[in-house]
């Protein structure tokens, strides 16, 4: 009788962006049931391992080759039911999420995805500011500049700026004269407003930095923020302190819909 046990599953979960409280629910649940959990080291917050229980086998993947954190996984989903790998933000943005899946299917054991609170949403949260506007912009383009991997062909940030949404640009705070340069070739105005957020969401450690395109970069120097930051360009950056607002339709007193009917006339 020495039939094997059946592996146990790996759980890609998103963080969330460093408070440990940006967890999904979810997520912590398959923590706190975990076996053994493998996190990024440089970006998640050690904190979010807090909620792991004692007996569980931690380790931060930041030495790794891809080939050794599936090795560990697939290990680990021998022993334990529940593995659990902690990615930063959500796992399927520059997440490597693919390249992981890829080798556990091949070894049958099962996997599945639990969704984070990006970073781009956690920046704009900290800083007040939405990421649409009615009217003003619908759409959000989730970007980087190419760095050591190159943009395909079409996805080049001039290109997508031409759109003049709100962009959340990734993985590019080494390369801000690069944003600079395709806003201004897209037609951004200089005096455009640009935001960056370091660390948003981390508890003491977040920094909050205004600037339009052309001063961004030296206020960026100037407050040392040269890693883990999130770039913003957007239309909607400062609206809380614009005197006129297009006012969103689903409130509007003169729109009915679904679940209210309108109690004024359109003017
Ligand atoms: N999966 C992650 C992104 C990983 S790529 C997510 O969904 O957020 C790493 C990049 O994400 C960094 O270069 C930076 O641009 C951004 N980033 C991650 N955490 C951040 C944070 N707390 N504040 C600002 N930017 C962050």
């Amino acid at each position: 009788m020495s039939a094997e046990r059946t592996p146990g599953t790996i759980w890609f979960v998103g963080a969330g962006p460093g408070d440990p409280d940006l967890i999904t629910v979810k997520g912590r649940k398959l923590l706190e049931g975990a076996g053994a959990v493998l996190f990024a080291g440089s970006l998640v917050d050690k904190a979010a391992t807090q909620f792991a229980p004692k007996t569980c086998e931690i380790r931060d993947s930041k030495d790794m080759t891809l080939d050794e954190m599936t090795d560990w996984l697939i290990a680990q989903a021998r022993q334990h039911k529940t593995v659990v790998r902690l990615q930063t933000g959500d796992p399927g943005l520059y997440g490597a999420l693919i390249e992981m899946t890829r080798p556990l299917t091949a070894a049958g054991i099962e996997w599945a995805v639990v969704p984070g609170v990006s970073s781009a949403m956690a920046s704009m949260a900290a800083a007040g500011e939405t990421l649409t506007l009615p009217e003003v912009t619908q759409t959000v383009i989730l970007t980087r500049v190419a760095g050591r991997t190159p943009m395909p062909p079409g996805e080049e940030l001039e290109a997508l700026a031409a759109h003049k949404t709100t962009l959340c640009i990734y993985l590019s705070i080494t390369l801000l004269h690069k944003v600079q340069e395709a806003l201004l070739a897209a037609g951004w105005a200089e005096d455009s407003p640009i935001l960056v957020v370091q660390k948003a969401s981390w508890p003491g450690e977040e920094k909050i930095v205004r600037g339009t395109i052309k001063d961004i970069k030296r206020k960026c120097q100037d407050e040392k923020i040269a890693s883990q930051a999130m770039i913003v360009a957007s239309p909607t950056l400062g609206a809380a302190d614009w005197p006129d607002l297009i006012r969103s339709k689903l409130y509007d007193p003169t729109f009915t819909h679904r679940f209210r009917k309108a109690t004024e006339k359109p003017q």
